[in-house]
């Protein structure tokens, strides 16, 4: 459930019709300056997958059940008979890539889609909350009617998620949103409906991590580090990854246990401050001209009552 409100497009083109750019600049300014101070709270119930890399074969059934979940077209080759997409777009929310080294080092499948992360990179740089943390299950949804296409959350994704529509006037976004509209009616993601191996499941996030440890635990040197990707990295994820090869190969980054939107609303918090007085200073010159305009106006009337002469302004 949405709890938080913000600026939505119509608002946004309503406030820059009636006060100029530099106010609803203002406006958006207050609105990120505020935020920026906030943390994001914990959902009740953080729901996500775990993806064991090591039982996957490379089926690609998980990206046929999400093409069919979000009813999107299959991504197929130039016969037209494969699904094969070469990375997540528009029509792809979920892609199985493989890594395949040089020499006798081992090969893995990936699975990738969005991580679900708890303080997350892309809703942290929508100046519109277009995107946003389901306060329930911690999913990351995004809201048509307030996203502008500016495409800010395409580069503040630190796993370059979130794909745009490159044409049209009012693109849209996409990325998987953790079947929310299946869940809603009870059912699974698709992608974790048909896995023939077990290789991604589903469920709440501690459930997934205590499995996660216990597959640690009983299979001693199967897991690269003995680690979880995803438990602490970049603050913690709802989508938990298990590997054999080292998780950077897989095109999961090493970024820490800080989440990268703290980072970045640190320098855009910076920005913002930058930016902040040009902007009111702009505000209040336009104040100033339209309060002069309106005394010559005045003046102007009480002249042409006295004299029948309209000067010009
Ligand atoms: S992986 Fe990217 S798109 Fe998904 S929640 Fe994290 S920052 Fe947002
Ligand atoms: S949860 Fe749904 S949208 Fe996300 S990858 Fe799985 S099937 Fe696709
Ligand atoms: S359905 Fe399971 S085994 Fe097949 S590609 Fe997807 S995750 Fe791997």
């Amino acid at each position: 459930m949405r709890t938080d409100v913000g600026l939505t497009r119509r608002e946004l083109l309503t406030n820059i019709a009636k006060a100029g750019v530099p106010a609803a600049m203002a406006a958006t300014v207050g609105v990120k300056a505020v935020e920026a101070e906030e943390s994001i709270p914990a959902p009740n119930v953080p729901l996500g997958l775990l993806y064991d890399a090591t039982l996957c074969i490379g089926c690609k059934s998980c990206e046929v059940a999400c093409n069919e979940a979000n009813n999107t077209p299959a991504d197929t080759d130039a016969e037209g008979l494969h699904e094969a997409p070469t990375d997540l777009n528009v029509f792809t929310r979920n892609i199985i890539k493989l890594y395949k080294p040089e020499g006798n080092s081992p090969s893995s499948f990936v699975k990738r889609q969005c991580m679900q992360c708890f303080d997350p990179g892309c809703a942290a740089g929508c100046p519109f909350e277009a995107l946003y943390k389901d306060s329930d299950t911690g999913v990351v949804r995004w809201e048509g009617s307030r996203c502008i296409g500016c495409r800010y959350c395409t580069i503040t994704c630190p796993y370059s998620v979130p794909r745009f529509q490159w044409r049209g006037i009012n693109p849209l976004i996409t990325k998987c949103e953790l079947c929310s509209h299946r869940l809603a009616r009870g059912l699974k993601p698709g992608c974790t409906s048909v896995c023939p191996t077990g290789a991604v499941i589903f469920g709440p996030r501690p459930a997934l991590l205590l499995e996660a440890k216990r597959r640690i635990k009983n299979n001693p040197g199967r897991y690269y580090q003995d680690r979880v990707y995803g438990e602490t990295d970049n603050g913690g994820t709802q989508c938990l990854y298990l590997s054999r090869v080292p998780f950077e190969k897989l095109g999961l980054p090493e970024l820490g246990p800080e989440p990268v939107p703290a980072k970045q609303l640190r320098w855009q918090r910076r920005i913002y401050e930058y930016f902040a007085l040009p902007a009111a200073l702009y505000v209040g010159l336009v104040a100033v001209i339209r309060k002069n305009l309106a005394a010559h106006e005045e003046e102007a009337h009480q002249l042409e009552k006295e004299t029948g002469l309209r000067p010009q302004l």
